[in-house]
């Protein structure tokens, strides 16, 4: 059974096929530039060269087109006919209270999809567009949404519910949703598969540190608390997004600097995080090189970044009585083990032992932690196109 994964952003379009026999990657790809001057898709079949085509691409439908065109390309492709695809997996940013589990989309589902995007309206929508183009294109290909949202929907109202009037939850749905749930949920499974452990007799904090990062508590397997909040702008410092500021902020800058709510929305996601504090980069090789050459405000950023990761580590053992398992993710999570050491440093006390060596690890699922640590800690590659796909797969 061979499943296409969709990820739509507003103006680009990833994707992977997969064979779910072995849950190989057949064929992997990005199309960027949607819609605006200089559309491309990059395709990669597995074993062959990738392929880069410059063509202009209207809308995500032309874009889907080019997808289903470059799969079945005889050159470059990875199936003959788009009869070998048995389904689409679609990636959605927000379900909302409406959607705790993964759903097979019909024509209901699209009406309820419609009503969340209040909640998202930069994210939802080109998911919902790249639905439709699919529907247009395979009509007859079942399609399944696995939302970000909904591997948070177990937390309990106590951690969900905001210290304000309870009448904004009922009236707007104001509430935590948390997000990054489909990699919180992969690499809690697969750190209990390393572990050989029951994932319901392990209290796990997941540490997804990318451009976007979230932490999440997961206890027995289900999410009891996560970072970030009705959107994606809370909790952690991160590439460009401020995480939690005191909300007095926003006024005071308002009436300060004579921001409308749009600016202030533009400078709390793509001007703040450890961008805003060190004035150089979002990336963090490029911060990590600028601070080893002493420059104090990207180490400045760095530590900020650190100690929120620590404090939520923290937090989410002292809320779930316990922590088995620490799981470092995504971009930053994989690739440095200076910022997993930074973090780990000092969390002793809590059965956190690093081991500096095999912290040293890249491009690999390994344990980090010492053989006599009590938390066992592992550096895991996210994989929420594989999630996606299993979900599919299952409800299909
Ligand atoms: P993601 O959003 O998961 O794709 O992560 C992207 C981020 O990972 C980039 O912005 C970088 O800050 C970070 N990253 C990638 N490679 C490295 C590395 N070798 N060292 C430190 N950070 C890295």
């Amino acid at each position: 059974m061979n499943i296409l994964v969709i990820n739509c952003g507003s103006s680009s379009l990833k994707y992977q096929l997969i064979d779910m026999e072995g849950e190989n990657l057949l064929a992997k790809g990005l199309v960027e530039r949607i819609g605006i001057e200089g559309s491309r898709i990059k395709h990669r079949t597995t074993g062959k060269e990738e392929v880069v085509i410059q063509k202009p691409l209207k809308n995500h439908k032309d874009a889907m087109k080019l997808v289903l065109d470059s799969l079945i390309d005889k050159k470059y492709g990875a199936i003959k006919s788009l009869k070998e695809i048995n389904a689409t997996g679609h990636r959605i940013v927000h379900g909302g209270e409406k959607f705790a589990f993964s759903v097979k989309i019909d024509a209901q589902v699209m009406k309820t999809l419609n009503d969340c995007i209040d909640l998202a309206p930069l994210h939802n929508p080109p998911n919902i567009i790249g639905i439709e183009a699919c529907r247009e294109l395979m009509p007859d290909i079942p399609m399944v949404g696995v939302f970000d949202t909904a591997f948070h929907q177990t937390m309990p109202e106590a951690n969900y519910i905001y210290a304000l009037p309870y009448e904004l939850y009922k009236k707007y749905k104001i509430r935590k949703y948390g997000f990054h749930g489909t990699s919180h949920k992969y690499v809690s499974m697969r750190a209990s598969q390393l572990v050989g452990k029951d994932i319901k007799n392990l209290k796990i904090v997941t540490c997804h540190l990318g451009n976007g990062a979230s932490v999440c508590a997961v206890d027995g397997g289900k999410s009891v608390d996560t970072s970030m909040g009705f959107t994606p702008l809370d909790g952690l410092a991160m590439g460009t997004r401020s995480g939690s500021v005191d909300p007095a902020i926003i006024p005071f800058l308002m009436e300060k600097e004579k921001l409308s709510a749009e600016d202030v929305n533009e400078l709390l996601n793509k001007k703040s995080g450890v961008l805003g504090i060190s004035g150089i980069s979002s990336d963090f090789r490029d911060l990590e090189s600028a601070a080893s050459d002493g420059n104090k405000r990207a180490k400045l950023a760095l530590d900020v970044f650190n100690n929120r990761v620590k404090k939520y580590i923290g937090a989410y053992a002292a809320l779930m009585g316990g922590i088995d398992v620490l799981v470092f993710t995504a971009g930053i999570g994989e690739n440095s083990s200076e910022i997993r050491y930074e973090i780990c440093k000092g969390l002793e006390f809590l059965g956190i032992k690093m081991d500096k060596e095999k912290n040293q690890v890249r491009g690999k699922d390994a344990l980090i932690s010492q053989e006599d640590s009590k938390v066992k800690v592992f550096v895991i590659s996210t994989n929420e196109e594989l999630m996606i796909a299993r979900e599919t797969k299952e409800l299909i």
